[in-house]
Parts: C-alpha cells; sequence; structure tokens
C-alpha cells in the first residue's frame, strides 16, 4: 500500500491549539499517526484568539491568502507552527473574523457571521496548497466548518491542473450540527446558483454545508462503524438520512484513537500519580486527590463514578436528571466536569448541594481536572442518546476506570458488557435508551465494584484494549487510496 501520499488537513480545531471536543483531539492526533505511516501531512486551521493563549511556538511565514468574498477580497496572514515530528499546521489569521473569545457561539448563541467565516476559512484552505505549492493527493475534511471544500474542488477548481489528482475526504464527527445558513449567504461563496439545489448544497431552501461535504466528496466516512450505519436511519440521520443513503456505497466507519502520549497515566504529568496496569498504588494516590480536588471525604467502600462532557441532551443528561436521586440512593461518590446547557448548570448546581456529601463538580472546561477525572475514578459514565464515537470511554479503559455506557456509536464499538460467569467484557453496557434501563446498569456496576474477584479482572480487560492510532490511520489510509480510486473513475462536473 502506498504510504507517501500528499494529505492536506482541514480542521477548525486542532489540539494544542484550540479544542472544544473530539474533533480537536482528532486533529491532532490523526495527522501524526498519518505521518508515522510515511504520509506527508499538512494540517491547516483558523488562527483563533484560544491559539495565542496556547503559547505554543507559532511563527509568521510572511505570506498571505487573498480570499475572494463575494465583491471583496479579503486577507489572511499565514502563521505556522507543528505538531509531531514533522506535520506543519498552518493557522490562518483574521482579526475581524476569528480573534473572539468562543470559536462558534457564545451563551447568546452562534455567532450571526458563522456562514462567512468558514467560507473564507475553506476557501483559505486550498490557496494555502498553492501558495506552498504542496499538491495534495488527498483534501481530508472534517465537519460542516470545512464542508465548502469538497465543492471548491469539484466546482471552482475542477479545470486547475493544479488539483487534478487530487480527491477529497470527508468525515463527519457530529451529524447534529450542520452549519446551516440562509440562502442570501450563498454569494459569499462566489459558487455558481445552479448548485444550491436538492441534489447540491440547498436543504429546504437554506444553504446546509455538512450536507455540501458530504454530495460533493469523493469518500464519506464516520467515526465509529455503528454511526455511519444509525446515520442512515431517521433516528439518528437529523434530517440527512436520505442524502447519506445515496452515498452508502461510499460511506464508511473508521473508529478513532487514543493519542496515547497525553493520555497514559505511566506518562501523564497532570496527575498526582503515575501508575500502571501492574501497578495501581498510584492510582489510590489519583482518588484522594480527585476526592480532595472536587472537596470531598473519602468513603473507600464508595466508587467515584466519573463525567467529562459537554452538558448537552445529546450526551443523555436528560436521563442522569430523571433518575439522580435513585443513583445517589448508592453508595457511591459522582464527580462532574462540563459545561454547555445552562439547564444542567441549574441542575447540577442544585445536586451539589443536596448531596455535598456524594457530589462534586466544576462547570468549567479544564483539561488537568479531566485527567485527574479519568485516573482518579472508578467508573465512568457515558449514557449517550448518540455519540459518533466518544473519547473518554476509551480514555479510561486506559486510565482502570470501567466505562458505563449506551449501546450507540462509538460506545456500542468499544464497549462490551461484563459477564461474571465468562470474564469477559470491559465495562457496563445498557440498550434502551430509558432512565430506568440507566440506574439498573449503574446498580450492576456498582454491585459488581464490591466482587474484588471480578472487578479485577475487569480492570485486566479494560488494561488490555488498545486503541491506539496506528489502527485507525491504516484504515484512513485505505479510505484515501478509495478516495483517489473513485476520483479517477469520475468525469468531470460541469456546472455553470
Ligand atoms: P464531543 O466531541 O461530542 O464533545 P468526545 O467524547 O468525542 O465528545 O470528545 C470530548 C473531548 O473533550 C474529550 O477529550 C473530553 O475529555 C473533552 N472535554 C469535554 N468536556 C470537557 C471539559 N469540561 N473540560 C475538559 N475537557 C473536556
Amino acid at each position: 500500500m502506498p504510504n507517501n501520499l500528499n494529505i492536506l488537513f482541514a480542521a477548525s480545531e486542532v489540539v494544542p491549539f484550540a479544542k472544544t471536543g473530539g474533533l480537536a483531539d482528532v486533529a491532532g492526533a490523526l495527522p501524526v499517526a498519518l505521518e508515522e505511516l510515511g504520509h506527508k501531512v499538512k494540517v491547516v486551521m483558523p488562527y483563533y484568539q484560544m491559539v495565542k493563549k496556547s503559547r505554543k511556538s507559532i511563527k509568521d511565514t510572511e505570506k498571505s491568502v487573498l480570499i475572494e468574498i463575494n465583491d471583496r477580497i479579503v486577507e489572511g496572514k499565514i502563521y505556522q507552527s507543528k505538531i509531531g515530528k514533522n506535520v506543519t499546521v498552518y493557522l490562518i489569521e483574521n482579526e475581524a473574523y476569528y480573534n473572539r473569545q468562543e470559536l462558534y457561539r457564545t451563551t447568546e448563541g452562534d455567532y450571526p457571521d458563522n456562514a462567512e467565516r468558514y467560507i473564507f476559512f475553506s476557501k483559505a484552505v486550498l490557496e494555502v496548497a498553492k501558495i506552498f505549492k504542496f499538491q495534495p493527493d488527498i483534501v481530508h475534511c472534517n465537519d460542516w466548518q470545512t464542508g465548502l471544500v469538497p465543492v471548491l474542488l469539484k466546482v471552482k477548481e475542477q479545470k486547475n491542473p493544479f488539483f487534478e489528482n487530487t480527491a477529497s475526504v470527508f468525515t463527519i464527527h457530529n451529524l447534529a450540527y450542520q452549519g446551516l445558513f440562509w440562502h442570501l449567504d450563498m454569494p459569499l461563496t462566489n459558487l455558481p446558483w445552479s448548485i444550491f439545489n436538492q441534489e447540491g448544497i440547498e436543504y429546504y431552501g437554506n444553504i446546509n454545508l455538512m450536507k455540501a461535504g458530504i454530495v460533493f466528496s469523493d469518500v464519506v466516512n464516520t467515526v465509529s462503524k455503528k454511526y455511519s450505519k444509525e446515520i442512515q436511519t431517521e433516528e439518528f440521520g437529523c434530517g440527512l438520512e436520505g442524502v447519506l443513503q445515496n452515498r452508502q456505497n461510499d460511506l464508511y466507519g473508521i473508529v478513532n484513537g487514543v493519542d496515547y502520549s497525553q493520555w497514559n497515566p505511566e506518562s501523564d504529568k497532570l496527575i498526582k500519580s503515575n501508575f500502571s496496569s501492574s501497578d495501581l498504588n498510584g492510582k489510590k494516590v489519583c482518588r484522594e486527590d480527585l476526592l480532595q480536588e472536587f472537596g470531598l471525604k473519602n468513603k473507600p467502600s464508595a466508587p467515584i463514578i466519573g463525567i467529562i462532557s459537554r452538558l448537552a441532551d445529546q450526551k443523555g443528561f436528560d436521563l442522569l436528571a430523571e433518575q439522580i436521586n435513585a443513583i445517589l440512593q448508592f453508595d457511591l461518590f459522582l464527580v462532574l466536569l462540563g459545561t454547555g446547557e445552562e439547564k444542567y448548570h441549574v441542575l447540577f448546581k442544585e445536586i451539589a448541594k443536596k448531596y455535598s456529601k456524594k457530589v462534586g463538580i466544576k462547570l468549567t472546561f479544564d483539561n488537568t481536572v479531566a485527567h485527574k477525572i479519568e485516573a482518579g475514578s472508578d467508573i465512568f459514565l457515558m449514557p449517550s442518546q448518540y455519540e459518533p464515537c466518544g473519547l473518554n470511554q476509551m480514555y479510561s479503559l486506559k486510565y482502570g476506570t470501567i466505562p458505563v455506557v449506551r449501546a450507540t456509536g462509538g460506545l456500542d464499538d468499544t464497549i462490551t458488557n461484563y459477564n461474571p460467569k465468562t470474564g469477559k467484557g470491559n465495562g457496563f453496557k445498557f440498550k434502551p435508551y430509558t432512565g430506568k434501563a440507566l440506574l439498573s446498569k449503574i446498580e450492576e456496576a456498582v454491585t459488581v465494584y464490591k466482587s474484588k474477584k471480578d472487578w479485577k479482572k475487569l480492570l485486566v480487560n479494560a488494561f488490555e484494549c488498545d486503541f491506539s492510532w496506528n489502527a485507525s490511520a491504516r484504515e484512513y489510509s485505505k479510505l484515501y487510496l478509495k478516495a483517489l480510486e473513485k476520483k479517477s473513475n469520475q468525469p468531470l462536473l460541469v456546472m455553470v
């Protein structure tokens, strides 16, 4: 298999520069894993205010992109940094678009000019390739923020010899966020109205950038096999199930990996004491430290249930809200780190007050605390309504923290229910999306926790799991070849 492709990787957030969720973890790790396989990878992302706070070494390339936005030319300065050994990350700076406190939205809602911000970014991605003469075999786009890139390749650049052999891959990280904008933003794309139809980027009278990516890319994938199937159904398709069914022959699922250089209890610098599967003494120290961090007094018999999450309905907080009083009747601690919907902020503040000896909360985004929770907890809870991949369940396994999950998307693909009779399984998994099912699964986990023999076996099984990026990067290599094959068999798309 040729592992020497030129890959231009476009993402709206990349660890360690800017992160709001799992996309950033993927965009910070997959390019490095691809590089290790022998590919040449360059990443492009916006230069947000958050990037400046990351204090990474970033230098000015002294080059700029000049982007046509309707009847204006907008400049973006190109900065440069790197991840891994030699993966260049290009950061596109435009003060007006990206020098803001948040990436996409404030508590008042989405930034009103998100269409323009990401149309500009998508155009800039291809210009960067031209400026640095990096002729890509693959342009790998991620989520709606880059959904216009495959359209630009197929329409604007279709006859440009520079991109003659360039295929596009579009990865869906979360179908629920689609980049929907009113039709009057269409001139910002400088693309012909002929693509604004049902077969193109139009969606019930609006522009849909997620749909654009799905329709115009050579191949599409999601971040787990299960989710790639689920999104073709009405229940999970978020209105795009028909579009995805149309592309079912080009739709794949590749589970995300874990960046074990960041998430490994043996080397993690953010936790109180390192530990390993063969010496769990450090995990006890981390437990003490975690309880202290959340102002709780240790009670050795009680397992700690950890949660790190966006506080959104997607993550199953409606079930948790329904059952929280019943759950807290068990002998356990609950520690929660998260930000999101106001109603959940209110709820957890109340719960933390009511059960002050058992519940600790931090309603903020804090990477260090996230590591402490992974290390110090016994159980990790992810009762998601849907979950494209989910990363924390995989991080948890590495830290000997047993996941309790709902059987959906990547959670279903990575977690198997523990069976005391056979000693097989790496966690606890429930199927129906009901409070009752959640409660009884937590009860099961807490009961098994009390059996030392079973818990030891569970820990062994958890520690044996390997979700390193290498395997997933190999899958992506194969996917790129499929995209190239697809592209070479396609006639030019003439749309004017
Ligand atoms: P999603 O991308 O849907 O939010 P994922 O499980 O794919 O969910 O990834 C979430 C990532 O964001 C994980 O790395 C998780 O640890 C991190 N994360 C989520 N909320 C917080 C928070 N409040 N503080 C620190 N890290 C968080």
